[in-house]
């Protein structure tokens, strides 16, 4: 069974990723003792995925998954984007953003509150790529709501009203932005590699 390296040691991305990579020997960072920080330091997701994927493959000559996340918001122009983790700075916790986020938006109103949650996973092997994508359309909620989750969830409101908080992981699981770029990843991955 073909071996590839995924860029994380974060239980629930790795769990989804072995979900639906069915077929292929997933391994960790940590199954490989590899200890490596990539610089995230491009200005798209796809960048960022593909610097991960691309570095570590060629540190550890295996093929490589490593994905980007963050949220989009409309009205600003799609920021956070790739600053979502550190716009504030890098010793921040997701709750002072998120507070942030919801005060600077505090008069805006209906479609205003406009937002998008985007991934990118890359997948890297000898020179080859192919980069799936996911998205999910919703709104800034107008205050957080729901204990599930991480990051940006408890903000993050679906079409159905509910945050990505407020889902239980498996719900969040099934339909989630990474969900969708690992999808359109195997696809490609098929088709390409
Ligand atoms: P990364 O792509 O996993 O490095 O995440 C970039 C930023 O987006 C971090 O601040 C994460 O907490 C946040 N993030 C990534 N995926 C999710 C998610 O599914 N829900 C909420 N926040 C997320």
């Amino acid at each position: 069974m073909k071996k590839i390296i995924i860029a994380t040691n974060n239980l629930g991305k790795l769990k989804e990723i072995k979900e639906i990579l069915q077929g292929y020997e997933i391994l960790s960072l940590k199954d490989v003792n590899c200890q490596v920080e990539v610089i995230e330091d491009q200005d798209t997701f796809e960048g960022n995925s593909l610097k991960k994927a691309k570095e570590i493959s060629e540190m550890l000559h295996m093929p490589c998954i490593a994905d980007d996340s963050g949220l989009c918001i409309d009205v600003f122009d799609g920021w956070p984007g790739v600053y979502t983790a550190r716009f504030l700075g890098e010793n921040t916790t997701a709750k002072q953003r998120n507070t942030y986020i919801l005060e600077k938006m505090k008069e805006l109103e209906g479609e205003k509150r406009k937002a998008r949650v985007k991934c990118c996973i890359a997948y890297y092997e000898n020179g080859n790529y192919v980069i799936g994508k996911g998205e999910i359309q919703g709104w800034i909620a107008k205050e957080a709501r729901g204990d599930n989750g991480f990051g940006f969830d408890e903000i993050f409101e679906l079409e159905d009203g509910r945050t990505y908080a407020e889902l239980s992981a498996q719900e969040k699981n099934k339909i989630s932005h990474r969900k969708l770029a690992l999808q359109d990843l195997l696809k490609k991955m098929r088709n390409h590699i």
